[in-house]
């Protein structure tokens, strides 16, 4: 590895002037793309103290390279509903970076799609997937389709049609999606299945598949459950624990569903749950009887979170409002980018918050990042703390390509491993004194590995 050492960017003024620079330069050639400036200057701020004294990356023009997709694909995706009336999409898949494995990242249906939103989150993904250990190249795609009020016909029609593009670019060994926002089993069975039939083959060319056809035990669980060690792992730097602690967890997805899961084992009580109509807040908390019924909710009658609060008394609905203003020890917002502004960080601080554990990506603006940065909290960024879906999704393509299957146990204790690895390498990158910046770390650490696979490989 090239010899580096590190020094805190944040707040240096001969770095931030060439991040400035740089900056303009992506934004000049990225124009609207708001969501991808905001992703690329929070890891250009960590590493350019890096890059400033190693020269092989600026002699290779690393920085550069990594914030050029290595391919984006853009492509309709005609499908006919119920009714037989005739809708187009817009389909997308960003291949980001492939120097340390085949490209590797989910697939997002939600109207709010675009092309920035998408090389935000292919972006991320480069530097989730170094953090893993793993061989996995970062990618993202998706469409602006929304599966929700839609049957399952249309649902199967629009993946159905999605594929019939995507299938020509994706591979075990070249790009294997999963899923993501508005992606789950049901998605994920509609997709293979037409892959399957198009290709002619059977193999590993999507993660997140149902056990019977090749999936991994816990792969839904991954991204709560690592989200959940992670805070674990940054409470233990401190002595301390997750038991008897309150938790705000928004969302009420594949990721938030899993996170109260692993919270109750643990015995922290969570207490809110949202969706894009609003939170419940249920101050006897959210038990395993409670979060039966939300999945049964969510997965398969897909209805509204305020239902909860009908449902259970006690439990209050706040529409139209996110759950950061309930107090809280714990912070996990599992929902989407940007949720949490500088004024919600500011009052979770306020309100005793002291670990946030980013189950989403890129959930909070880079100003509420300064403010739990400021109030020396313990705070995992999204690339770190939410890497476990990702983790386990490559231990499904090892046990693909293996023709092999590993128990709930196995897989439990691998992905354990990989969060406590990944929580080792933020520390290293990212301690000073005794405060880690887990943000600077997970940068550091995950650019590090990617950049010295391209100085390796040359200019291709
Ligand atoms: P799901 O589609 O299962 O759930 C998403 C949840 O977030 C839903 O409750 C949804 O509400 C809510 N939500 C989505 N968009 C918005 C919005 N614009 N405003 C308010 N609420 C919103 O997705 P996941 O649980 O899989 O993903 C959640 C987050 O975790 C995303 O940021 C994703 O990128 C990230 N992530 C997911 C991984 C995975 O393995 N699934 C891996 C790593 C990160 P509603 O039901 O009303 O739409």
């Amino acid at each position: 590895m090239a010899q580096i050492t590190t020094k805190p960017s944040r707040h240096m003024p001969s770095y931030s002037t060439k991040v400035d620079l740089f900056m303009e330069r992506v934004i000049a050639r990225n124009p609207h793309e708001p969501e991808f400036h905001q992703a690329v200057r929070e890891v250009i701020d960590s590493v350019m103290p890096v890059v400033e004294v190693t020269p092989a990356y600026q002699q290779a023009r690393i920085l550069e390279r990594l914030v050029e997709p290595e391919r984006v694909i853009m492509f309709a995706v005609p499908w006919v509903d119920d009714r037989g009336e005739v809708h187009v999409n817009r389909g997308y898949r960003i291949q980001m970076n492939s120097a340390i494995g085949p490209y590797k990242g989910g697939l997002r249906f939600h109207p709010t799609v675009n092309l920035s939103v998408l090389k935000f989150l292919a972006f991320e993904q480069v530097f989730k997937n170094s953090l893993t250990t793993l061989s996995m190249g970062g990618a993202k795609g998706g469409s602006n389709f929304d599966p929700k009020g839609k049957s399952d016909n249309e649902v199967m029609r629009f993946c159905q049609s999605f594929m019939n593009e995507l299938y020509r670019h994706i591979g075990p060994d070249t790009d294997v999606p999963a899923g993501d926002i508005g992606v789950g089993d049901r998605e994920i069975g509609y997709l293979f299945g037409q892959y399957r039939k198009i290709a002619d083959r059977f193999c590993g060319v999507l993660t997140g598949k149902g056990v019977e056809y090749g999936g991994s035990s816990i792969r839904p669980e991954a991204t709560g459950y690592g989200a959940v060690y992670f805070a674990e792992e940054m409470l233990a730097t401190h002595g301390d624990s997750l038991h008897g602690k309150r938790a705000v967890v928004s969302g009420s997805g594949n990721v938030a569903q899993y996170t109260v899961e692993k919270l109750l084992e643990r015995h922290a009580k969570p207490v809110t749950l949202s969706d894009s109509g609003g939170t419940v807040v249920d101050e006897d908390g959210i038990d395993g009887e409670k979060l039966q019924w939300v999945m049964q909710l969510k997965n398969v009658r897909r209805g509204p979170i305020a239902e909860y609060a009908e449902k259970f008394t006690g439990a209050k609905y706040l529409p139209n409002q996110k759950p950061w203003n309930v107090p809280c020890e714990l912070a996990f917002p599992s929902a989407t980018q940007n949720e949490i502004d500088a004024d919600n960080a500011r009052t979770l601080v306020a309100n005793g918050c002291i670990c946030v554990s980013e189950g989403a990506n890129m959930p909070t603006v880079p100003e509420g990042v300064d403010v739990f940065l400021d109030a020396k909290i313990l705070y995992g960024p999204g690339k770190a703390a939410n890497a476990g879906g990702v983790a386990v999704s490559g231990l499904e393509m090892t046990q693909n390509a293996g023709v092999t299957h590993w128990t709930r146990q196995e897989v439990d204790v691998q992905l354990r491993k990989i969060m406590q690895s990944i929580h080792e390498s933020c520390v290293k990158y990212g301690r000073k004194d005794k405060f880690v910046n887990y943000v600077r770390g997970a940068n550091v650490a995950g650019f590090v590995k990617v950049a010295d696979a391209m100085v390796q490989q040359g200019i291709v």
